[in-house]
């Protein structure tokens, strides 16, 4: 790749939903300056530029030469946010597999496959994220970034800052964080904050926190953190050969996901990577489905409600993306569903017998699913790829609630063990 002409990245705009001005994208804020909206960073991307894409990032991944070919983020430089500076604080990020499951796919008469974001380097896909927006607030000189998160986001920022040298806040709603991610975070050296409320008073916090300039905010109300996030399908579709896709289905708490979503499936139009677009499909967990909620009342605008559900990750009342995630749904002819905490349950143990596993949040996808399915709206043949967005052992209470069979055995009573084994 040595004398190939350089590929000049790709440009961008950042543009407010709400008033339509368009904004400076250094830094890209999180708020529009001229009327609080929500703003989106759009790239202006042609098949020619996606070309030499998509063979360089293959190249980078069969033949990596530079730190940065080994991320599953960076390897699409020239199209993420900040992918023409340096430095990158990267933790090797992406590159996660994507696994067929047989045994759920055939019950369903599907081809189905599963983006296994569990494999991200703090098990979840809230590193692909966290990478271009820590690479950010290092080359802006920020000491402190600070986030509110259900868990997930507090590990990454956690692992993320401490790696590039900056310090993290972090608020989280109290009581409500799976013990993995709470480990996770304590560990990597955050200063953690708890609120007695939920994650949207956390997140309240922390947007009023950052209003000051040494302060980064790293949530995904800063879109940078969802043009990484991107990749995920980028991924999925360069490990599937570019082959169509009929559904994306994923879990959705504050809904950056499922705008990251939509904007890679448009960038990938734009850059000639697919010819026909796949339909996203977002899951809430009942007692946390204000989404939902607005979809079946044709997405104008969203209520927030009171959060409750064992799927911690997606625990949110009041989804900051939601302006974002209302287009992404619509472009793509989407859909927005609601299960029970007692189908993600059964969910996540459906995935155990492919061997998969994930946390509940994740599982949301697969409920959602077989929902669709039901409905006839996932027919036979039809290709799926299912988001599992985090790492099973990131919620172990979760699991052991759900699996209270264990015997006990003296030591040394061999025909005891083996009666209780069946033998
Ligand atoms: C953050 C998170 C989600 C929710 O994603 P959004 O983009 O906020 O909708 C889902 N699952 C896991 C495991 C998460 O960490
Ligand atoms: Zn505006």
């Amino acid at each position: 790749m040595a004398n190939s002409s350089p590929v000049v990245p790709s440009s961008r705009v950042v543009r407010c939903l709400a008033c339509g001005s368009t904004v400076d994208e250094t830094p890209p804020p999180d708020v529009c300056p001229f009327c609080g909206g929500l703003p989106e960073l759009r790239h202006q991307l042609t098949p020619e530029l996606g070309n030499k894409v998509r063979d360089l990032a293959a190249e980078r991944r069969k033949n990596p030469e530079h730190p940065l070919d080994r991320s599953g983020v960076w390897r699409f430089r020239e199209i993420v946010y900040g992918g023409e500076h340096s430095p990158i604080a990267t933790l090797g990020e992406g590159g996660t597999r994507l696994i067929r499951l047989m045994q759920i796919g055939d019950e369903m008469g599907i081809e189905l496959h599963a983006k296994h974001e569990g494999d991200n380097p703090t098990g979840s896909f809230k590193d692909r994220g966290m990478t271009v927006v820590m690479s950010d607030a290092v080359r802006r000189g920020s000491r402190v970034v600070l986030c509110a998160s259900t868990g997930n986001t507090s590990a990454s920022a956690a692992a993320y800052a401490t790696s590039s040298g900056l310090k993290a806040g972090v608020v989280l709603p109290k009581g409500q964080v799976a013990l993995g991610k709470l480990a996770q975070t304590l560990f990597f050296g955050a200063q953690l904050l708890e609120v007695d409320g939920s994650f949207d008073d956390a997140m309240h916090l922390v947007r009023e926190l950052s209003q000051d300039p040494r302060v980064t905010l790293v949530n995904s109300a800063n879109p940078i953190r969802l043009d990484g996030q991107r990749t995920i399908v980028f991924e999925a579709f360069e490990q599937l050969g570019y082959e169509a896709v009929d559904w994306l289905v994923f879990p959705a708490g504050n809904l950056g996901n499922c705008s990251a979503f939509g904007w890679a499936v448009d960038d990938m139009v734009n850059l000639g990577w697919l010819d026909r677009p796949p339909r996203l499909a977002a899951v809430q967990a009942a007692g946390a489905a204000p989404f939902h909620a607005s979809f079946e009342q044709g997405l104008e605008k969203l209520e927030r409600v009171q959060p409750e559900t064992v799927a911690t990750a997606i625990r949110i009342g009041n989804p900051v993306s939601f302006p974002r995630a209302r287009l992404s749904i619509e472009k793509t002819d989407g859909v927005v569903l609601s299960v029970t905490d007692e189908q993600i349950l059964e969910a996540q143990r459906r995935l155990a017998r492919d061997g998969v596993g994930c946390e509940p949040a994740s599982a949301a996808s697969l409920a959602g699913l077989q929902q669709l399915c039901d409905r006839g709206e996932v027919t036979p043949g039809d290709r799926v790829v299912l988001v599992l967005t985090g790492h099973l052992l990131k919620d172990p209470q979760a699991l052991l609630s759900q699996n209270p069979t264990v015997q006990q055995v003296p030591a040394g009573e061999v025909e005891a063990a083996a009666q209780h084994l069946g033998l």
